[in-house]
């Protein structure tokens, strides 16, 4: 018997109605003769506004118990949609995050699995039972609650696919698949009916939410068959899967933006071998992410440094960096939340010469000024400005023919 794991995002599970909408398709999948497991996210908005409590009640609610918080949404939904296939006459059982269970380690808000239990729901599905797990949760070895960081459900449903060595995993979201852009800032954005793994992760973690960075790292790793599609209609969605030939063909098969990030530049540090050291180290024992870093050229011993974190960790960031560059005589510290990265991606681009003049070209003939750039074999990245994020991924999907029919064929 086949054996499939669907995910339902929070728009899909946002009210009664909609959990029964989803109730419908699950008890669809389970009658065609599927074993189904179901991973479902929080309403959508819930796990906002759990952020925001925690945000009130702490300047920094970073830890233990921002988790106990935010992880709760998740068990509401799972919750409602067994008492609704109950209702149906179908057997279901709800599975919070310890009770599958799903292993991680303890760094609390972007928790990290480790290991599933399969025994557990493995026993519920022989027993004809329909499995619901909360996506996003975790416990650690000492039994804390954890969260996989925001967009964590998808990670959950791809890993226990893993677990189970599940023959697909569908990705049920708002929209119809992966498009070559977000669709809901450009409308000639076209859906992909295929996208490989590797191309999938630059996108996920160029900012394309569809996916979650670290379920595609999953999926990639396990060859787990990724389906991502809409839960509102029957649509063929996007396959998520290995790399083919054809795949190469394209040149640039995406655009992305991420507004998520914000800019801290050390400005006029003393230019000694060491130094990026001393100012990197506190970011990491405080489990900070660095995304892009530039220091530009010295010319009188001393030197500017850019890097980005995540904007959720920018107070923080900030705080720490201005501690250091203090100790290392460094001028001042300027922050700047009001940035975008907008990306384009495409595996093509390692056989293909001139894309990234390409890509200057077109954001200077719109006057949009490059604070950053940072390139690796399949992806260019450029920091602009956060008011032209979405003239700058319009223009760039233009530029490289993205809405026309002729380039998605050739996958
Ligand atoms: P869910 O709540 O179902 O997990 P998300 O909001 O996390 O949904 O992800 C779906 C959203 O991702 C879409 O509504 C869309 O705005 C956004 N998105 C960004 N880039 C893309 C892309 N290239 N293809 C499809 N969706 C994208
Ligand atoms: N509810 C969590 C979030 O909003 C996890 C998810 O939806 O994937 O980030
Ligand atoms: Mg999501």
């Amino acid at each position: 018997m086949p054996l499939i794991v669907q995910k339902y995002g929070g728009t899909s599970v946002a009210g009664v109605e909609r959990i029964k909408n989803v109730a419908g398709r699950v008890a669809r999948t389970h009658k065609d003769g599927n074993k189904v497991v179901v991973v479902l996210s929080a309403m959508s908005g819930e796990t906002n506004r759990l952020v925001a409590f925690a945000n009130e009640a702490s300047e920094f609610p970073v830890g233990r118990e921002y988790d106990m918080i935010v992880s709760t949404g998740e068990q509401v939904t799972i919750g409602l949609l067994s008492l609704v296939l109950k209702e149906m006459g179908l057997k279901a059982r709800s599975f919070a995050g310890h009770q599958v269970p799903i292993i991680t380690d303890s760094q609390f808000g972007s928790a990290r699995i480790e290991h599933i239990g399969s025994e557990a729901i493995m026993r519920e599905l022989a027993s004809g039972g329909i499995a619901i797990v909360a996506g996003f949760q975790g416990v650690d070895t000492d039994g804390n609650i954890t969260t996989l960081g925001r967009g964590g459900s998808d990670t959950t449903a791809v890993a226990l696919a893993a677990a189970l060595n599940a023959d697909l995993c569908e990705i049920y979201t708002d929209v119809e698949g992966v498009y070559t852009t977000d669709p809901n800032i450009c409308n000639d954005a076209r859906k992909l009916a295929k996208v490989s793994y590797d191309e999938m992760l630059e996108m996920a973690s160029l900012g394309a939410k569809v996916l979650q960075t670290r379920s595609v790292e999953f999926a990639r790793k396990y060859n787990v068959p990724v389906m991502v599609r809409s839960s509102f209609t029957d649509t063929q969605g996007t396959l998520v899967c290995k790399e083919d030939i054809e795949m190469e063909k394209v040149v640039v098969s995406g655009v992305t933006y991420n507004k998520d990030e914000a800019k801290i530049s050390v400005l006029r540090v003393p230019d000694r071998p060491g130094i990026a050291a001393r100012l990197f180290k506190p970011l990491t024992e405080a489990g900070i992410n660095v995304d892009m870093i530039v220091q530009n050229i010295s010319h009188d011993a001393h030197t500017d440094l850019t890097f980005t974190v995540s904007k959720s960790e920018f107070k923080r960031a900030l705080k720490l960096v201005k501690e250091t560059a203090s100790d290392i005589e460094a001028k001042e510290v300027v922050g700047d939340p009001n940035i975008a990265k907008v990306s384009i991606v495409g595996a093509g681009m390692r056989s293909h010469a001139g894309v990234a003049s390409k890509m200057f070209d077109v954001m200077a003939a719109e006057g949009i000024n490059i604070q950053m750039i940072s390139t690796s074999e399949i992806k260019i990245s450029c920091v602009v400005d956060v008011k032209y994020t979405e003239l700058a991924v319009r223009v760039l999907h233009d530029a490289f023919e993205l809405g026309k029919e002729e380039v998605n064929e050739e996958r």
